[in-house]
């Protein structure tokens, strides 16, 4: 029994009991499908209503399919980051080790001590997991974990300086992305903020010519995603912390990433790490549990026990608090640390990858792909450089390998087929080629990556699958 509609057109139920409307909601439940399908015919009544003719039942469900796919791909899925960008931001950040998301997924699938004290059995807090770890790699007098480091900085200033001065370098009034600025922040928690000294250079004198009655304390923010070249100065944080304590002040630092290891060892100019800066005297420290500490995200708080019990007593604490999972990801990530299997951390071994290896693995891509090419298509091993991303060491690349491809007049378009595939995968359009980089793809996902590419160079034009995936 067919009902249609006032313009010929079928009724979304009919549509809905196709064979794509029924993919549809297989997928993602009724109401879904059932909207998908209200869209496809209402944009037709409209477009019927202006003079078209009346779509074949074949065309909706086409139509259908199309709406689902798109749907597909707008939910939160897993893609193959084949960006080169170890940090990418928009891409989630450092991926977990084998043994971090197994914590987490326990964590997740069960109960834990979250806030349970087993030699007790009475009432624990979540603000202190994570802190024995964090004490012995960092040497903080204490440490507490929230949801990001975004939050640590507004809980810490919120707590330490709130209606009071804040001192902050010209410099370092500085916007990490996603609107999160600095000076923002500070209005955010209360803080008044004092600036001081120059754009492109600040000196002690100028710290010290703005401390007054009313400051709470001096801050110094890391300049993660940009750099500064030319006539600059700036305050080393062992000096900022000594003119601080001279007058009774707390010195914050927010580093952003959070580095446990030295990144000279990759080649890279030095990244101050979590230690290094506690050691020069900064009262409290805050940092990402994503970037290059290559944790889940998690803000982390070290430093002075008085000042880090202010965070935990204060009432943002709840609002920004971490949950389980995480923190059973981050202790399994800092245990890598401790028990020395640095490279267990999927961003160290990525950062870490000879050069070498990078090439023979994209050699050995690039000719399994080079019998599916079409015929003004090309494949080869090339190199490349990438960022390490995440707002940290900016300006600076690594050497790289992976696959190029060639495709003339149709780049964008086979970059759009590989990000619409299954696995999505995201690679890099550079002028005249799209590159492929194999840092961030883990050598067990070649042939996910390879197989990925050979439907989306199957769907081209002038192959047997259609011009438009
Ligand atoms: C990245 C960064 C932040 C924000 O950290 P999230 O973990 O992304 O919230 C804050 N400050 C600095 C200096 C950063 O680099």
């Amino acid at each position: 029994m067919e009902r249609v509609g006032r313009r010929g057109l079928p009724a979304v139920d009919r549509l809905l009991r196709s064979e794509a409307g029924r993919e549809a909601e297989a997928r993602f439940g009724h109401a879904v499908a059932r909207r998908l399908c209200r869209e496809v015919i209402e944009t037709h009544r409209q477009a019927v209503g202006a003079g078209e003719g009346i779509p074949s039942v074949a065309e909706l469900e086409r139509e259908v399919r199309e709406a689902t796919d798109r749907t597909g791909r707008s939910l939160f899925r897993s893609v193959l980051n084949a960006t080169g960008v170890v940090l990418h931001t928009n891409l989630g950040r450092a991926p977990l080790s084998d043994e971090a998301a197994a914590a987490a997924t326990r964590a997740a699938t069960g109960y834990s001590n979250l806030e349970f004290d087993l030699e007790t059995g009475r009432r624990g807090s979540r603000h202190r997991h994570g802190e024995l770890l964090l004490q012995e790699l960092t040497g903080a007098e204490a440490a507490m974990v929230v949801n990001n480091n975004a939050a640590a900085v507004l809980l810490v200033l919120s707590a330490v300086a709130s209606g009071r001065e804040v001192l902050l370098s010209r410099g370092e009034m500085v916007e990490i992305g996603g609107s999160f600025r600095i000076p923002d922040v500070m209005e955010q928690s209360g803080c008044r903020l004092r600036e001081v000294g120059t754009t492109n250079r600040t000196r002690l004198a100028d710290y010290e010519r703005a401390i007054g009655l009313d400051t709470g304390a001096v801050l110094k923010v890391h300049q993660s995603n940009f750099r500064q070249i030319g006539f600059t100065e700036s305050v080393e944080s062992g000096r900022l912390a000594e003119l601080a304590h001279g007058h009774g002040l707390p010195f914050i630092e927010d580093l952003g990433s959070g580095v446990l290891v030295e990144t000279r060892e990759l080649g890279l100019e030095h990244e101050p790490m979590i230690q290094e800066v506690l050691r020069a005297g900064a009262d409290l420290v805050t940092a990402s549990g994503d970037k290059l500490l290559g944790g889940p995200q998690a803000g982390l708080i070290l430093g002075r026990r008085r000042w880090v019990d202010a965070c935990r007593r204060h009432p943002l604490a709840r609002a920004v608090r971490v949950d389980k999972m995480t923190l059973a990801a981050l202790q399994a990530t800092l245990l890598h640390y401790l028990r020395g299997e640095g490279d267990a951390v999927p961003i160290w071994r990525m950062l870490r990858q000879p050069l070498s290896d990078l090439r023979a693995r994209a050699e050995r891509l690039a000719a399994r792909v080079a019998g599916a090419l079409p015929p003004s298509a090309s494949a080869r091993a090339a190199e490349g450089r990438s960022p390490v991303g995440g707002g940290s060491l900016p300006g600076q690349e690594l050497a790289t390998a992976g696959l190029e491809l060639r495709v003339p007049g149709e780049l964008e378009d086979l970059a759009r087929r590989l990000r619409w595939g299954e696995p999505s995968v995201v690679g890099r359009v550079e002028g005249d080629r799209l590159f492929l980089d194999l840092r961030t793809v883990r050598p067990e996902e070649d042939d996910l990556l390879l197989g990925a590419l050979f439907r989306a160079l199957d769907a081209g034009p002038g192959r047997h699958g259609e011009g438009q995936a």
